[in-house]
């Protein structure tokens, strides 16, 4: 019995990296162009609504309209935001690997559905171990941010990027994105620790 539930764990870890490579080469794929945004070269993926920062490829992605959309002091908060991530690229994978939903592999992969039963089932265990990871990681991207003076800028971008986004209540924020805490929480962990400047 214990050797078929290792069996089925390792089986299952393995659908998941095969699953996260293959976003990975969906979201490379996927690539228009690039820009300088603090002298890092930040790729363009039309439609993926966001700013992420991808540890495998280790490169930052953004959404071309958010350069439209926001100003240049808003856009280096979101590059901060995501070179917060990078100081901690293992832990960001492992947290990638077990979200399985990884939403802009998602939005640019439509296919993706198929996947949908394999991955949320047991996605629905691993979310008590998955969301508070998620979160501590965002908490000490948005410290790290903030040490470089864009803490206040990040909120409002945030706060901008959340009400154009996502409906104005609190808890339908909270079922629809999960894997982010709620801005106002973010606000306060930054003030703090004096870094929502
Ligand atoms: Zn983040």
């Amino acid at each position: 019995m214990k050797k078929i539930i290792i069996k089925i764990v390792l089986g299952y870890l393995v659908i998941l990296i095969v699953y996260n490579l293959y976003l990975t080469y969906t979201i490379e794929r996927a690539v228009t162009s690039q820009i300088k945004i603090c002298g890092e070269a930040v790729y363009l993926i039309p439609g993926i609504k966001t700013a992420m920062y991808h540890s495998v490829t280790n490169r930052i992605y953004i959404d071309p309209e958010f350069i439209k959309k926001y100003d240049t002091k808003e856009l280096e908060s979101l590059v901060w935001h995501e070179r917060g991530h990078r100081e901690r690229r293992f832990q960001l994978y492992v947290v990638s690997l077990l979200n399985t939903s990884l939403e802009v592999g998602g939005k640019i992969e439509k296919q993706s559905f198929i996947m949908i039963p394999f991955l949320y089932g047991p996605q629905i265990i691993t979310a008590a171990v998955v969301i508070p990871m998620s979160h501590y990681q965002e908490f000490k991207a948005d410290e790290f941010c903030g040490q470089h003076g864009y803490g206040g800028t990040l909120i409002k971008v945030i706060k901008k990027i959340v009400s154009e986004q996502l409906p104005s209540n609190l808890l339908l924020q909270v079922a629809l994105d999960p894997f982010h805490p709620p801005v106002d929480a973010r606000k306060i962990a930054l003030n703090v620790k004096g870094l929502l400047k």
